[in-house]
């Protein structure tokens, strides 16, 4: 049976009044880059990021996401109409680019980091492709069966067609950077931002067996700790998608210490949520207006 949307626009309304209620924004990279350049669409202008987050300022409460982790984890209540930034994997510009952004509003935001990216400064699969595949169709033919893949047989896949191409490796640096190891040191140590876990080399984690999956995320939380001088205690599953989970993946989360795993699945985060499913939804390829309409439908107000 489909639920009528007023309903769920109710259900939402109800629960950010009694209980308060958060949404998560999942975001990869603030840049100003061509299309061309960006496939995956995963960057957004800094003048629109500026504008997204003025507005968010002005509109919602900005707690940090271990604050909402924490009210989840005791019951405690929420602030009303929370919204939290976060981003994915590590990119350079999201501390050199959208840290400023975000520290004129004073927003927190929490960067779940792939640590291959930043301890080897190898860039993500989908940008070592972007060189090497110019022709779009064939770029993201290639996207769609190297995720399927485990991190070494999709190394060897690259390896492959880089050979055949005689392409040396250090000419492969058409996406974004990531960030340094001693950079993430020094920029985790801002007040405003949280690390959280991504994976080492951000696999699709149900194509790997349990022991794969526990390494995968075992020695991303062991090489983050140092450099950020904590242990993470917030995840970010790769992709986020419906496929890119399942018990086993949580239950290995779960026993590495995680307190919540986040998704890029839309919803509201509310009391009585999955600590291991939480929902972020994506702005970033929208206008401040549109941008808004998103995020207050999440609280049943449009
Ligand atoms: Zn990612």
């Amino acid at each position: 049976m489909r639920i009528p949307k007023s309903l769920i626009r109710m259900r939402r309304r109800t629960a950010d009044f009694l209980h308060g209620s958060a949404v998560a924004l999942a975001y990869h990279r603030v840049a100003d880059v061509d299309p061309d350049s960006d496939p995956h669409r995963l960057c957004i202008s800094p003048e629109r990021f500026s504008e997204h987050c003025a507005a968010i300022a002005d509109r919602f409460n900005t707690p940090t996401l271990s604050e909402v982790v924490t009210a989840l984890r005791t019951g405690t209540v929420l602030p009303r109409r929370s919204v939290c930034i976060t981003f994915d994997d590590g990119y350079r510009d999201t501390f050199t680019a959208a840290l400023p952004i975000l520290e004129c509003s004073e927003i927190p935001l929490t960067v779940f980091v792939s640590t291959r990216n930043v301890c080897e400064q190898h860039p993500p699969y989908w940008d070592e492709l972007l060189a090497l595949l110019p022709d779009r169709e064939a770029y993201f033919a290639w996207c769609a069966k190297l995720e399927k893949l485990s991190p070494d047989a999709r190394d060897e896949q690259i390896a492959l067609l880089r050979k055949a191409q005689g392409t040396p490796s250090s000419a492969l640096t058409a996406g974004g950077c990531s960030v340094t190891a001693d950079e993430l040191s020094t920029f985790a140590r801002h007040q405003l931002v949280t690390i959280g876990g991504h994976t080492h080399r951000h696999p699709l984690l149900t194509v790997l067996s349990a022991e794969q999956m526990q390494a995968e995320i075992e020695t991303n939380q062991l090489l983050l700790e140092p450099l950020i001088g904590y242990r993470p205690s917030l995840f970010a599953y790769p992709y986020g998608t419906a496929d890119s989970f399942d018990t086993t993946t949580v239950a290995v989360v779960q026993s590495c210490g995680y307190h919540a795993g986040f998704t890029t699945q839309w919803g509201q985060i509310r009391l009585g949520r999955d600590l291991f499913r939480l929902p972020r939804i994506d702005i970033a390829s929208l206008d401040v207006d549109e941008a808004l309409a998103r995020i207050e439908s999440f609280f049943g107000t449009s």
